[in-house]
């Protein structure tokens, strides 16, 4: 058995939130767009970390642990469609500096404990199809929720018959602006 798990930091979306966005998403796109993701499984990543022992993962669950970042509040007003990796978004036009700074320390955190990260920009987003391969036709505007991040977490992903589960193994209050 491996010792390994596919960890990932990410923000999670209320409940509340979840359902909203999966009775517009099918209402505004066929069905055929792609592999809808299930409600639990919508969240924005901030740091993928890959297949990583139980050693990094207790490396990077201290030092998660230690970071003083604040909350913040995001518009989730944009929407998309990358046709190279299949997948079709929300996502916000301007992605709040707190948000950026998270993402950005727990990416930098990562790279020192060995995970490899992406050389690209990061873009805040929530997936909302994957395999989507074939023109979308997107919906002129999202309903501009309203995201209240309070708080990160660590997830693990898991694949077991036919379907992919993550599990919340821990969760990090962000602080209010006044108390950094
Ligand atoms: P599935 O793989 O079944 O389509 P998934 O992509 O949501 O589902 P994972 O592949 O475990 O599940 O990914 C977990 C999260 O990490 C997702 O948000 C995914 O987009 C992101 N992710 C996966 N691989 C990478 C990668 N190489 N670089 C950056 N982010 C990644
Ligand atoms: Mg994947």
């Amino acid at each position: 058995m491996s010792a390994e798990r596919r960890l990932f930091f990410a923000l999670s979306l209320p409940a509340k939130l979840q359902k909203q966005v999966i009775k517009w998403r099918a209402e505004c796109f066929p069905q055929d767009t792609g592999r809808p993701v299930a409600a639990a499984n919508l969240h924005i990543t901030l740091a993928f970390l890959g297949e990583i022992s139980e050693l990094k993962a207790e490396a990077l669950i201290r030092v998660a642990g230690r970071i003083q970042a604040q909350k913040f509040s995001m518009h989730l007003d944009d929407i998309g469609h990358w046709p190279g990796s299949g997948v079709v978004w929300i996502g916000a036009k301007r992605a709040p500096n707190a948000l950026l700074q998270l993402a950005s320390v727990l990416r930098s955190h990562a790279a020192r404990n060995g995970c490899h990260q992406s050389a690209l920009p990061f873009h805040p987003h929530v997936s909302l199809y994957r395999n989507a391969t074939r023109p979308v036709a997107i919906p002129p505007a999202t309903p501009q929720w309203l995201l209240e991040a309070d708080a990160f977490s660590l997830y693990e992903s898991t694949y077991e018959r036919g379907r992919t589960r993550y599990r919340c193994l821990r969760t990090w209050p962000l602080a209010d602006a006044s108390a950094l």
